[in-house]
C-alpha cells in the first residue's frame, strides 16, 4: 500500500517542494500527535490560529450543538442565523462605535478584498497604499498588496496602482496622498517578521489617511483574538482605524473572517448596486458559533491579562549567544540569527526534538514564536531550554 505521505504529495496539491509533512492524528491544547506516535509542541498555532489551544472544550461543545440544528442554509446575508448575529453583536459591543457592523466571510485574504472593494466604494479612489514585506493574503486584490516582485510578478496584470511604504518610516507617508482610497497596515507586521509598528510611525499614516480622506484599513489577521495582549493590536495604540480584517484565530479552529466598519460605511455594499460583495458561505453556522464560543472562552480566560508576563518569559529565558535579537510584541516573537541557514538548521533541530516553529515569509533570518496563549509558564521555560539547546547545535 502506498503510505499516506506518499498518497498526500501525489494527490493533495502542493504550494511548496518540501512542505514538513507531520501526519497529525489528534490535536488538543498545545500539543499535536502525529501517526507515528511523536507528541509535538505547536509554537505557532498552525499560523496564528489555535489562540486558544487546539480544540478547546466550550469551542468543540458550540460546534457539535450548532451540528444538531443546521448547517449550511442560504448564501451570506439572507437569513437570521443566530450564531452570525450573536457574534456580530457583541464584536460591536467589544469594539469602538464606529465599528459596529461585521461581515463576515470564510478567510482573511476575503476579508482584504471585501475591505479594499468597500474602500473603493467609499471613496471613489483606486489607488492603495500598503508596507513593503506585508503580507494580506493571496488572493489577487491582496497579492497585490505584496512588495516583492517574486510573488506577485507571474501574476500581472495586478491592481493597477498600489505604492508601498517602509515599515516604520515616518518619511514613506508621504506615499498617502489625496488619491488613495485606502492604506492598509498591520500593527505588528506578521510576514515581516514580527516587526512592531512605532507609535510615530502608526500616528503618522492615521494622519494622513485622515488629512488626505483616505481610509484606514487595520489588518489584524495575525494581531486579532488576543495574540498581543488585546483583543486587536490597534487597542494599544491611539488609532480609530476605518475598516479592520480579522480571521485565523477568529474562528477557534474554524475557517472564519471578517471585515469590520461602521453601518453607514457598509451600507455602501449593499446598495446601488446591491450585492457588492458576496459569499455563499461566508459566516458559515458552525464557524460564527465556533467563534462566538471561542470569543467568549477567551473574554472569560483573562489569558490577555498574562500576555505580557508570558513575553517577557520568553525574552528572559531566550538569551544565547546565537541570538541577535528578539522583536515582536506579545506572544507573536522572532528570534533573529545569522543567516538563514542557522535558522533552517534550528527549525530542523526543533522539529527533531518535538517544537515546531516556523519560519517567515519575508525574513529568511527569523524564527517563529507564535504559541497558543495557553502556554504555561513552565511550558515556557521548557520550550526556551529547547531552542536554547537547538541553538547550541549551530556553534561552527
Ligand atoms: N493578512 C495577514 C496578516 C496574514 O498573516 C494572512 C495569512 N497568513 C492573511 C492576511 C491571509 O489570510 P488567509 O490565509 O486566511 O487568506
Amino acid at each position: 500500500m502506498i503510505s499516506f505521505k506518499n498518497q498526500f504529495l501525489q494527490f493533495v496539491a502542493q504550494t511548496s517542494p518540501t512542505p514538513p509533512s507531520l501526519e497529525i492524528v489528534k490535536a488538543r491544547g498545545i500539543y499535536l500527535r502525529t501517526a507515528d506516535g511523536k507528541r509535538y509542541i505547536d509554537l505557532i498555532s498552525g499560523i496564528g490560529v489555535s489562540n486558544l489551544g487546539h480544540r478547546p472544550e466550550s469551542v468543540s461543545n458550540a460546534i457539535r450543538k450548532q451540528l444538531g440544528k443546521y448547517l449550511h442554509t442560504m448564501v451570506y446575508g439572507e437569513y437570521i442565523l443566530q450564531p452570525q448575529v450573536q457574534l456580530a453583536k457583541k464584536l460591536a459591543e467589544l469594539l469602538p462605535e464606529n465599528l459596529n457592523s461585521t461581515y463576515l466571510v470564510n478567510s482573511g485574504s476575503e476579508a482584504i478584498e471585501g475591505a479594499m472593494k468597500l474602500a473603493k466604494r467609499i471613496t471613489g479612489r483606486h489607488k492603495f497604499v500598503a508596507c513593503k514585506n506585508a503580507y494580506h493574503g493571496s488572493t489577487q486584490g491582496a497579492l497585490s498588496l505584496m512588495s516583492d516582485p517574486y510573488y506577485s510578478d507571474f501574476y500581472r496584470p495586478l491592481l493597477p496602482e498600489v505604492y508601498f511604504m517602509n515599515y516604520n518610516d515616518v518619511q514613506s507617508t508621504d506615499a498617502i496622498d489625496d488619491e488613495a482610497a485606502a492604506v492598509i497596515i498591520e500593527i505588528v507586521q506578521g510576514e515581516g517578521g514580527y516587526i512592531a509598528g512605532t507609535d510615530e510611525f502608526l500616528i503618522a499614516v492615521a494622519d494622513k489617511c485622515k488629512k488626505n480622506g483616505a481610509l484606514l484599513i487595520v489588518d489584524e489577521i495575525q494581531t486579532g483574538i488576543g495574540r498581543t495582549g488585546k483583543l486587536f493590536a490597534f487597542q494599544h495604540t491611539a488609532l480609530v482605524p476605518d475598516i479592520i480584517c480579522t480571521a485565523k484565530a477568529f474562528g477557534g479552529g474554524m475557517p472564519l473572517g471578517a471585515f469590520i466598519t461602521s453601518k453607514e460605511k457598509m451600507q455602501f455594499l449593499a446598495d446601488k448596486p446591491v450585492l457588492g460583495h458576496i459569499t455563499t458561505f461566508g459566516g458559515h453556522p458552525l464557524s460564527a458559533a465556533a467563534g462566538l464560543a471561542n470569543l467568549k472562552l477567551l473574554l472569560k480566560s483573562g489569558l490577555m491579562n498574562e500576555v505580557y508576563d508570558k513575553e517577557l518569559l520568553f525574552r528572559k529565558r531566550l538569551v544565547h549567544p546565537e541570538i541577535l535579537e528578539i522583536s515582536g510584541r506579545g506572544l507573536m516573537l522572532a528570534i533573529r540569527l545569522q543567516s538563514e541557514e542557522k535558522v533552517k538548521k534550528a527549525i530542523a533541530h526543533l522539529l527533531e526534538n518535538g517544537v515546531i516553529t516556523d519560519w517567515f515569509l519575508h525574513e529568511p533570518n527569523k524564527i517563529r514564536l507564535a504559541p497558543p496563549l495557553i502556554i504555561s509558564k513552565p511550558e515556557i521555560i521548557r520550550v526556551c531550554k529547547k531552542i536554547c539547546h537547538a541553538l547550541d547545535t549551530l556553534k561552527d
